[in-house]
């Protein structure tokens, strides 16, 4: 069975293809091309998006969370719901992030989420009519090694200092699958930790820290190669002590992440992160919790508790991650920069996957791959998403 899909524009996102045809077949991509090169196969369904984008899916490298579900806490059988629900926000695979929790806990919950990982692995391709689902492709360790100071709202009590032992229990519990740590550099152990976790090739991000610039440029060289929601939970940047912000924005080593909710960050301050990170190295993740796509009210992440009041999420007054979408951070970005759909895409895409480490089908859009791709309205609405030939 062969679907060819035809739309305005296609983003692989390196290249943009107009009026472009892309061909699924057996839940793979079979072609690629523009309609002016190459007719509709024969005996082929035809999906007209008419002017609308054709796309990669987006990969979200942190979020806790959605649609009522809280990774800290869910149960393998309540994740479908959330990759539900985040493939109706254009996303088609995510790290599952963990928040600090007390150690024998969060291990339990390591092992849940490889289970989840393991089953979303092996689910077949075949189009059987479900809706198409974001799978979970990693875990995010977000914490325990953070600093005191720059905490946010990840319980102190739960803070560990760095160690190789430490992390390894962590990494066992997760089966491997551990693809990215946020880490402050400036703890004692953490370079040894961020070697070791750069050698199991995971994404060493440097972030809730109050490292001094000095500090910060250590770190890459011992491994580190992102930076966790830059500005939040940093040491701010002074002009004449540029500190761990100073090495994040100048470093062409290290990509950075950034929330985009016109909350986290003030929009003119998006505006200058993109300038400095550029097309290649700007990474939008949306920190999302359990609360995303619900109303407002109290939530649990992981052992926090958050109030959540017209798309703010606050714990004991400090910002407790956001209720963004990836779809909507794409919007955010056309709205705050100048930066094109074709920019923003790729900064939810092929950026994130790149800067993870994932493989090359990840966060592209190439014949041979599997079909998963996103289906966008001109200003960056979704339509549709089809995740390995699931979903249309
Ligand atoms: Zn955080």
């Amino acid at each position: 069975m062969k679907t060819a899909f035809i739309a305005g524009r296609l983003y692989t996102p390196v290249e943009e293809i107009q009026n472009p045809l892309l061909v699924v077949e057996d839940g793979r991509i079979s072609e690629i091309s523009s309609r002016s090169a190459r007719e509709v196969p024969a005996n082929t369904a035809v999906v007209d998006f008419g002017d609308a984008v054709l796309a990669p899916g987006f990969v979200d490298i942190h979020i806790h969370g959605g649609a009522g579900i809280d990774l800290m806490r869910a149960q393998p059988s309540e994740l479908p719901r959330l990759g539900t629900f985040l493939a109706a926000h254009g996303v088609t695979g995510y790290f599952a992030t963990t928040v600090a929790a007390p150690l024998d806990a969060t291990c339990t919950t390591l092992g849940r989420l490889a289970d989840a990982i393991e089953a979303a692995a092996d689910s077949s391709s075949t189009n059987n009519g479900d809706p198409a689902q974001a799978r979970p492709l990693g875990i995010h360790l977000e914490g325990p090694f953070l600093s005191h100071k720059r905490r946010g709202v990840h319980p102190p009590e739960n803070l560990v200092l760095p160690t190789v032992e430490v992390f390894e229990r962590l990494w066992q519990a997760a089966r491997g699958h551990v693809r990215m740590l946020t880490i402050a550099p400036e703890l004692p152990g953490a370079m040894e930790v961020i070697g070791e976790a750069a050698r199991r090739k995971v994404c060493v991000s440097i972030g809730h820290s109050d490292a001094e610039m000095p500090v910060a440029q250590d770190a890459v060289k011992a491994g580190a190669n992102h930076a966790t929601h830059t500005f939040n939970a940093m040491r701010p940047l002074d002009h004449r002590n540029p500190g761990i912000i100073g090495e994040v924005l100048s470093n062409d080593r290290l990509s950075a992440d950034i929330i985009v909710d016109g909350i986290h960050v003030s929009p003119a301050v998006v505006k200058l992160f993109l300038r400095a990170k550029g097309r290649e190295l700007a990474v939008l993740i949306t920190d999302g919790i359990s609360a995303t796509g619900m109303p407002d009210g109290r939530y649990q992440l992981g052992p926090i508790e958050v109030d959540v009041k017209d798309g703010t999420c606050t714990s004991g007054g400090s910002l407790a991650g956001s209720v963004l979408t990836m779809d909507r951070a794409v919007r955010n970005v056309t709205k705050f920069s100048e930066w094109s759909l074709r920019d923003a895409v790729r900064a939810a895409s092929l950026n994130p996957a790149r800067a993870a480490g994932l493989a090359a089908h990840h966060g592209m859009l190439a014949k041979g791959d599997a079909a998963t791709f996103t289906v966008l309205s001109p200003v960056g609405e979704v339509l549709k998403t089809v995740v390995r030939g699931r979903g249309f």
